[in-house]
């Protein structure tokens, strides 16, 4: 095998740590399961959920030099194994099964957002999402209303779903050790979604378009009278976009979009 150099552009931080990997894979009992597995790597990850005996493991992995290390893995339970190179952000998770699955990954940080938020209009398609992202993106998303970190993707998600942290992971656990600290979250659909993702989504991307700035005046160009929702709602004329509750901003999504 040659030697293998690690991509910073692909966040090839590759966790070492035993205990911390079996962890991420006792969160969940995924025996007989179907396992989702973005960015295996060199296949660390990949083994441990092995040793849990799920059903199926289907792998994607952007970067083809990690090939012959994958291989090494598949070949000690091949039919339990599907492995794709390509791009995550590509590909549609829908296609894999009609039944739910879980997803297990040490994400990628640069795009482990951006992931998370496609992968949350079609949440139903998940039995659970358990996940290690940058510590502060695992902060967005459990932030609630009325602090700093609160904005449109903690409102995103914690509407479709309900968002946990569960551990924090030190930088000296991977190799290469990152600059930041990590965290791995779970993340589980809601039993009834009956919010529109779209509309939502047009809402608070208005709403949060100047975080400093109130409500009232982030909708000045809208031909909606948010003023009368304000009052409706009990909520202040100088209310700022963070300080605005989850439901209300599923409320002002209906409202809007009447
Ligand atoms: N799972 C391994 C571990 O825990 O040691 C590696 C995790 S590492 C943080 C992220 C992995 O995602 C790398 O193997 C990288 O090549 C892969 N990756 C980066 N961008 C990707 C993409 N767009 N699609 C699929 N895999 C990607």
């Amino acid at each position: 095998m040659t030697v293998f150099k690690h991509k910073k552009y692909l966040g090839q931080n590759f966790l070492k740590n035993k205990s911390v990997l079996n962890k991420i894979c006792c969160i969940n009992d995924l025996k007989n399961q179907i396992v989702i597995e973005i960015g295996p790597g060199k296949g660390y990850l990949t083994k441990k959920i092995l040793e849990k005996k799920p059903r199926k493991i289907y792998l994607i992995e952007k970067d083809h030099s990690l090939k012959p290390y994958l291989l090494k893995i598949i070949q000690e339970d091949p039919k339990r194994f599907e492995i794709f190179f390509d791009d995550a952000l590509k590909i549609d998770l829908r296609s894999f099964s009609d039944q739910k699955f879980f997803l297990v990954s040490n994400l990628p940080y640069n795009i482990a957002s951006t992931l998370i938020v496609k992968w949350l209009k079609n949440i139903k398609i998940f039995k659970s999402l358990v996940v290690m992202v940058q510590k502060e993106v695992a902060e967005r998303f459990v932030a609630k209303a009325g602090t700093k970190l609160y904005g449109r993707i903690s409102v995103l998600i914690q509407a479709f779903s309900h968002v946990k942290k569960k551990l924090d992971v030190d930088p000296e656990h991977f190799f290469p050790k990152p600059k930041i600290k990590s965290s791995v979250i779970e993340i589980t659909p809601k039993q009834k979604i009956s919010i529109d993702y779209e509309k939502l989504n047009r809402t608070l991307k208005i709403a949060f378009i100047h975080r400093r700035k109130t409500l009232k005046n982030n909708f000045k160009k809208v031909d909606f009278d948010i003023e009368k929702f304000l009052i409706k709602n009990q909520l202040s004329l100088n209310t700022r976009p963070q300080e605005v509750s989850k439901d209300n901003y599923v409320k002002l999504s209906i409202e809007l979009f009447r």
